[in-house]
């Protein structure tokens, strides 16, 4: 089965067409500055690429031009929209509505509409690109895979926060976290490649790329995450606070005459690595840098590397252990030096970087010592996989 994956932001539009048995991606591609003048679409597989400068109105624009990439010119990996089987939206907020991935109808439509409100950037365009979809393909079978589903097992104590709880009543305020099909793809892998039922380990999951992440998963179960009510929340990342003090929110908007807009702006698009080094939210950029003997560029590895240490302590105490810890994405796949500042000082809790392993490179692989009694994996992620696998096994089990 050809699933076409889309994964539409707000001013972006990511897709994959995958066939799902024989895990084979047979194109992808991105629309960037959709709804611009200045708009490109980059398609085509890593060695043989194409990019097509032309303004793009909208997100059913971008779609129009993706299919056209996909069925026709030199660059195209299927005959005909027939080729395509299906198609998997991401989708960011799924709130409490959605434990697991769905196939798309009129009444899952509505409730992404309702819960734009908890992401509305992210949700508004995952509608536009299932909207296009419909116009374009009507009568194709499609799945939502949100972001959040996978979090749905995290119980009240640890979601909930300490507000009043009209409000939570009120408005649904509560920890959904984000990353979610990360998280699941490298905990399954992660159990594959120690080869025990995932049923059977305690795994920390660390998403470290632009936007951070880290989930603790019990025995296959999700049982707290990093991200909370939106994916500000927790790690320092490239350019997001992550978890801060409240109380600076409206001292800033008090000292620097800052309006909700700003601050939000402040802290989702000019804090974490970007915020302390000054240079950059590119991690490469600030490890140059440090070395160069920048200090604010060495503040900001500290600062990044002791706010990781600081969660896989929090959440070995959660699950009374830890078996595995598993990293991914750009900074967790890449950084060796930033890998080794996290895990410095966790011997005595049987976690042990091998030095040599961890500056190897590669795909899946362990970078703990044959001695740590937690291993420690790397696992690329591969979000789309999954999303084309769910929506896969839906439109199969409707059949
Ligand atoms: P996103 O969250 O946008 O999907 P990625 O997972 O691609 O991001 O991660 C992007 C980040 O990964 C970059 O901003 C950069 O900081 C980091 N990164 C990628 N390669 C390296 C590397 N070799 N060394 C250090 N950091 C890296």
């Amino acid at each position: 089965m050809n699933v076409l994956v889309i994964n539409a932001g707000s001013s972006s539009l990511k897709y994959q067409l995958i066939q799902v048995e024989t895990h084979t991606v047979l194109a992808r591609g991105i629309c960037e500055r959709v709804g611009s003048d200045d708009a490109f679409h980059k398609h085509g597989l890593d060695d043989d690429e194409v990019v097509i400068d032309a303004p793009i109105k909208d997100h059913s624009e971008a779609i129009a031009m993706v299919l056209e990439a996909l069925t026709s010119g030199p660059h195209a990996a299927i005959s005909s929209l027939d080729d395509i089987d299906a198609i998997g939206h991401r989708v960011v907020q799924g709130g409490k509505y959605f434990d697991s991935s769905v196939l798309i109808d009129e009444e899952v439509i509505a409730r992404i509409d309702e819960l734009a409100e908890l992401a509305p950037l992210h949700n508004k365009a995952a509608l536009m690109g299932i909207e296009a979809c419909q116009k374009l393909m009507a009568g194709k079978p499609m799945a939502a895979v949100f972001d959040t589903s996978f979090f749905q097992t995290i119980q009240p104590h640890a979601y909930m926060y300490p507000i009043p709880y009209e409000l939570y009543e009120k408005y649904a305020i509560r920890k959904y976290g984000a990353h979610g099909t990360s998280h699941r793809y490298i905990a399954e892998r992660a159990a594959q490649f120690v080869d025990e039922p995932l049923e059977d380990l305690k795994i920390i999951t660390c998403h470290l790329g632009n936007g951070c992440s880290i989930s603790a998963i019990d025995h296959g179960v999700a049982v707290d995450t990093s991200m909370g009510l939106t994916p500000l929340d927790g790690l320092m990342m490239g350019t997001r606070s992550g978890a801060i003090d409240p109380a600076i929110v409206p001292f800033l908007m008090d000292h620097e005459g800052l309006s909700t807009d700003e601050v939000n702006d402040l802290l989702n698009k000019k804090s974490g690595l970007l915020g302390i080094s000054g240079i950059s939210n590119d991690l490469r950029s600030v490890r140059t840098a440090s070395e160069e003997g920048d200090e604010r560029a060495q503040l900001a590895y500290e600062m990044y590397s002791h706010s990781v240490k600081k969660y896989i302590g929090q959440y070995i105490a959660v699950m009374g252990g830890v078996d595995v810890i598993v990293l991914t994405a750009g900074v967790g796949e890449n950084c060796d030096k930033m890998r080794r500042m996290i895990f410095t000082g966790l011997q005595s809790l049987g976690i042990e970087l091998d030095i040599e392993r961890n500056k190897g490179r590669g795909g899946e692989r362990e970078i703990s010592t044959d001695e740590s009694i937690v291993q420690i994996l790397i696992i690329p992620t591969n979000e789309e996989y999954m999303i084309a696998r769910d929506t896969f096994e839906l439109v199969h089990d409707a059949e």
